[in-house]
């Protein structure tokens, strides 16, 4: 069989792994790597320029998320700005208390960071979600104590798109006088910061249409954090380490553009994806949508295809040019079954047999269609 491995006419359904650069953001960004190269922190004009196109972008993003420039800290990437927040809020609190509460379908970067926190003396309880993958506000707060300071929810799933109840799990921990902290790396761009209210909130451009190597933490105003990157004083010296105006400027150029079209391309990117999982429901035996019955991200898809290995499945369908993955990809492209599935207590079955697909808005009708057909082939030649 021809190998379309690397190819770049394979059917991109990776998008909640990594999204493509647009051309546009590609614009944005072009004068800071060469003409206008300058040092933010520079006192000389060429740094004037560089700061002030970070002022420009600070406050553009700003109004984005509906948030006080203030209130935004730079940072290399999502993962950067969890450990920030988790990290640095905790800290700052342990004089109240020593103790956190994670949900157990969080991004390794948040659950990393929380039991980073056990060297200092932090105690961690996980939440669990229900077998559609939701986490209740109740069972947040019969998780939480009095030396609660900090509960970490993210906005949606990085491996299934289910969407959390985050009002109401932010009204559940304010009451308990602890502070929330979400991951809305997977939400930022496709539906606004305001629909999941917390004390700050971490964001990665290159889930948005932008560069990868940039994302911000949101910290609310009066939330007390310590510095996890000590250097220079950039930041408002709560993150050493010099900007990425590059990097910035297209973030802040890729949010603008993916909020501005957000409406017709949530809807679109779910038809494809609606359609993808009709075609499947309907053709291939024993196949089930996990998170399905929840509120789900337009994009995600994860659906046990019950008989096949997973991450041969993968290779399969990248022999027949789908690119999609084995549970999370962006968390290193390990093959260890889904800590997601688990805690929403799937069966062996569908942990084993579980694939990600995930739509954006440069697919095409065709290519889910060709996509659905090439997974239809692939499940039947493995399952034999
Ligand atoms: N949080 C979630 C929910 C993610 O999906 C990811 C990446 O996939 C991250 C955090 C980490 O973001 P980054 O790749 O920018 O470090």
């Amino acid at each position: 069989m021809p190998s379309n491995k690397g190819s770049n006419q394979s059917i991109y359904l990776d998008h909640a792994s990594t999204t493509p650069l647009d051309g546009e953001v590609l614009a944005a960004m072009r004068p800071y790597f060469c003409e206008e190269f300058g040092n933010a922190s520079s006192q000389h004009a060429y740094g004037m320029r560089a700061a002030n196109a970070v002022v420009a972008a600070r406050d553009e993003m700003a109004v984005a998320l509906g948030i006080s420039p203030h209130e935004l800290y730079f940072t290399s990437c999502g993962t950067e700005s969890d450990n920030l927040g988790i990290k640095g809020i905790s800290l700052a609190a342990a004089e109240r208390g020593k103790h956190i509460v994670v949900s157990a379908v969080e991004h390794p970067a948040v659950i990393q960071s929380a039991l980073d926190l056990k060297e200092f003396g932090f105690e961690v309880t996980f939440v669990y979600p229900d077998e559609n993958g939701v986490v209740s506000p109740q069972t947040v707060q019969n998780c939480m104590r009095a030396d609660t300071v900090l509960v970490a929810v993210m906005s949606a799933n990085n491996e299934t798109g289910v969407i959390q109840p985050v009002k109401e799990i932010c009204a559940a921990v304010h009451a308990m006088g602890a502070y929330l902290w979400c991951d809305c790396v997977q939400t930022a761009g496709v539906l606004p910061v305001s629909e999941f209210p917390a004390d700050g909130f971490a964001i990665s451009a290159h889930k948005f249409y932008g560069p990868k190597g940039v994302g911000a933490a949101c910290i609310k105003r009066g939330v007390r954090f310590r510095r996890q990157l000590a250097g220079g004083q950039q930041e408002r010296g709560m993150r050493g380490g010099t900007l990425n105006t590059p990097g910035i400027a297209g973030m802040a150029c890729a949010l603008s553009l993916s909020l501005k079209c957000a409406a017709h391309d949530n809807e679109y990117v779910a038809s494809l994806r609606n359609a993808f999982e009709s075609i499947i429901l309907s053709s291939v035996p024993d196949v089930f949508i996990n998170g399905g019955a929840a509120q789900r991200l337009p994009s995600h898809s994860n659906i046990s295809f019950c008989g096949c290995d997973a991450q041969n499945l993968v290779f399969a369908l990248d022999m027949r040019g789908v690119a999609c993955s084995a549970g999370a990809a962006c968390s290193s492209g390990a093959s260890k079954p889904s800590h997601v599935l688990q805690a929403m207590n799937v069966s062996e079955q569908r942990l084993k047999s579980a694939v990600r697909f995930s739509f954006g808005k440069n697919n095409t009708v065709r290519q889910v269609e060709c996509a659905a057909e090439a997974v239809i082939a692939a499940v039947k030649a493995i399952r034999g």
